[in-house]
């Protein structure tokens, strides 16, 4: 996979202030990918060190007040270039930067304030629809014994709990709002198992409660809390689904986004709202584009072939008419399924890296299926599924 970085996040010297300011998480993604390096700066000749700049009013100013705008334009678009010609989905650049900054750029006052905004080579990346974060977003994601990556499988997808180096186990039924009386269908098992997989800290799931059993919102997002509270800050949900004929197939999928059909939302149900910063969560980047980036690049680096849709969960228990999947079609998505959704919410709200995987084993609305057929078209793809996910966490 190939990922653009900044130079400075690297360890090279060629910051404003002759430095560099290399980030130990970005400097080990980097030994695991192909870099591209890009110093749009250093690209346009100017010299390190050299006085600062900030942006202000949409350009760019030495703090001796100087309008460096077409410098810093021309070292971008050159940087640019660089970028298209290396393909990289990805892009790993410095925060805060007037040329690499992502979201948040220092707002020209020099006084440290922060404003909303881009810096002018990172704008020129979301413009090319490459997935652009700091090295912020790698830290967070970055996994240890403290923060271990959840893992939730979904049916027929269980396989994956037995790569795991077992430190212990925890009962499900444990677990504070999981339903003491419930019970596993077939191809789940209630007992989570913190370890290791390929010495990268996890905590695995092997088995969800649904909706459609009778359980309600809290019962069901009961696990990510639990995940939250062992310290987990990345969350992998995998599930079966179905996929809708014309914007999927079968096989393995990840998930984009997401519309909750199931007419209920964890949030309003949920006794702790108050004491999360706010109930009104953004949902706008529900499943994390920096996780999702990888995950595809990972596909594609061992050969493994997933597409990317838009997920709707619905209730269940029933699949879906040809009615149902007809407007499913029309509104864009391309799986459907009976979880996810309101976990992916709760998820969400807690502030969670969220990535979400699923294997689509049935054409929604065509063709009648069993649980049994579910479980056996998962098992088929059990090795990709197995493979994604450890090249994932390898990455992390
Ligand atoms: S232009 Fe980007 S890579 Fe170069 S020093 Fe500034 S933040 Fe780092």
């Amino acid at each position: 996979m190939r990922v653009i970085v900044s130079e400075c996040l690297r360890g090279t010297a060629c910051r404003y202030d002759g430095r560099a300011k290399p980030s130990a998480a970005v400097q080990e993604l980097c030994e695991k990918v192909d870099v591209v390096g890009v110093c749009p700066e250093t690209a346009a000749g100017l010299p390190s060190p050299r006085p600062p700049a900030e942006q202000r009013a949409g350009r760019v100013w030495l703090r001796d007040g100087r309008d460096v705008t077409s410098d810093f334009e021309r070292g971008a678009a050159i940087s640019l270039a660089k970028a298209r010609a290396s393909a990289a989905p990805l892009a790993v650049l410095k925060a805060k930067s007037p040329s690499c900054g992502v979201g948040l750029i220092y707002d020209g006052t020099y006084t440290a304030t922060l404003t909303e905004g881009e810096g002018v080579f990172a704008r020129l990346l979301e413009e090319e629809e490459i997935c652009v974060v700091t090295e912020d977003m790698v830290e967070k994601c970055k996994p240890s014994v403290e923060h271990p990556v959840a893992i939730v499988l979904g049916s027929g997808l269980g396989r994956l709990a037995s790569l795991v180096k077992p430190v212990r186990r925890i009962d499900y039924h444990s677990i504070d709002d999981f339903p003491r009386e419930a019970r596993p269908v077939a191809g789940h098992r209630f007992e989570a198992t913190v370890g290791t997989i390929d010495g990268v800290p996890v905590v695995v799931y092997p088995g969800r409660v649904h909706l459609y059993q009778g359980y309600g919102a809290p019962e069901v997002t009961s696990l990510v809390r639990h995940a939250h509270e062992l310290g987990c800050r990345d969350i992998i949900f995998s599930c079966a689904t179905g996929y809708i004929s014309g914007n999927a197939h079968k096989g393995l999928g990840i998930l984009t986004d997401q519309i909750n059909f199931t007419g209920r939302n964890p949030l309003a149900e949920w006794d702790e709202i108050n004491d999360v910063d706010s109930p009104f969560v953004d949902m706008t980047d529900a499943y994390t584009p920096y996780l999702r980036t990888l995950a595809r690049g990972v596909a594609d680096d061992l050969g493994i072939a997933v597409e990317e849709g838009i997920f709707a969960g619905m209730l269940g228990p029933s699949f879906e008419t040809r009615a149902e999947a007809a407007m499913l079609r029309t509104l864009g998505v391309s799986y459907v399924g009976m979880s996810v959704a309101n976990e992916v919410i709760m998820a969400r709200a807690l502030g969670m890296n969220v990535l979400g995987l699923t294997l689509a084993t049935n054409e929604s609305g065509e063709s009648s299926v069993t649980h049994e057929a579910v479980l056996a078209e998962a098992a088929s793809y059990a090795d990709d599924f197995e493979r994604l996910v450890r090249g994932i966490l390898h990455l992390l």
